[in-house]
């Protein structure tokens, strides 16, 4: 592969709430250039036109990605819109020798298949990652190790309340990644009842999960782990969707260095 030194990055979802901090992050960074962005309801105008985005010159909107990849030059594309139209453009992006940096939640396992396979095919590089904070990714690891030592787990996730799945997909990836470490074990007292469904939580393979849905909160974690005379916390908070763009930096750095499909930011970070 020839790379040049500055990579060009087209963004769907710019006036998204994630896509407006993937161009702050895209547009400061010295060796990435904005080439064009993706935009379902602003086709023919210049980014600088839209609310927000005055000071960022010469980025033109384009509707129909496809249109926008045969015009201008691209060498990943951040994708950050909906499922649907999150898999549609990243299926455009392979067909047009592009890499994909996903960061869009909700794709199905047959996608995510079906796109594995297309990396394979062509030889290409495809980063997809639920989780872009660097710190949660930290956290579930750390929270793996743990596991080794304390097998009494409950995980704790806290989001906004516009989010629609739960547990999180966070919690879920933390839940698989103790049950590499962890054997199924049933928690709690073996004759326990809810009074109230539900008061105990989800279960994945005897650790119970915990989704609290609230306005004013971002995204946050935390896995308590206890044992005789002992308890660990292991706690992640997201303040702000700024803490998703170093992970997202680092994924545009690694994909154009790697020829295949990684589905976690954790499987490229050392
Ligand atoms: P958001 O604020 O709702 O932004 C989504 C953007 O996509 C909006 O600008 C929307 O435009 C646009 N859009 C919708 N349908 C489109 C289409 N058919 N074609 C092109 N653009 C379209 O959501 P967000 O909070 O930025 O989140 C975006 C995605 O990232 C979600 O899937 C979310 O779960 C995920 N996420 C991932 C991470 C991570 O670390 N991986 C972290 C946070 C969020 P309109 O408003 O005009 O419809």
């Amino acid at each position: 592969m020839v790379m040049s030194d500055t990579i060009k990055v087209i963004i769907a979802g710019p006036r998204g709430r994630m896509g407006r901090e993937a161009v702050k992050m895209v547009t400061s960074t010295g060796h990435f250039k904005l080439t064009a962005v993706i935009d379902h309801k602003n086709d023919g105008m210049m980014l600088s036109d839209i609310d927000g985005f005055q000071t960022i010159p010469n980025v033109p909107v384009y509707s129909d990605i496809r249109k926008c990849l045969e015009t201008e030059q691209a060498d990943v594309l951040i994708e950050l819109t909906t499922p649907e139209a999150g898999m549609d453009h990243t299926l455009a992006a392979l067909e047009h020798n592009v890499r994909p940096v996903v960061g869009t939640t909700g794709f199905t396992k047959e996608d995510l298949a079906q796109l594995e396979r297309i990396c394979q095919e062509k030889d290409l590089g495809c980063i997809i990652a639920p989780n872009f904070a660097i710190g949660a990714v930290l956290m579930m690891k750390f929270a793996q190790m743990a596991a080794k030592y304390f097998d009494n787990i409950e995980i704790i996730e806290l989001h906004h309340d516009k989010k629609l799945d739960a547990p999180s997909g966070t919690a879920v990836k933390t839940a698989q990644m103790i049950s590499s470490v962890r054997e199924p074990k049933k928690q709690g007292h073996p004759s326990e009842k809810e009074t109230i469904q539900g008061a105990r939580g989800a279960e994945y393979d005897g650790m119970h999960i915990h989704s609290v849905r609230l306005p004013g909160l971002i995204a946050h974690q935390e896995v308590l782990f206890g044992a005789d005379g002992q308890t660990v916390t292991i706690r992640h908070d997201s303040y702000d969707r700024s803490s998703f763009m170093s992970g997202v930096k680092v994924a545009v750095e690694t994909i154009m260095q790697q020829n295949k499909f990684v589905y976690g930011l954790e499987n490229i970070l050392d």
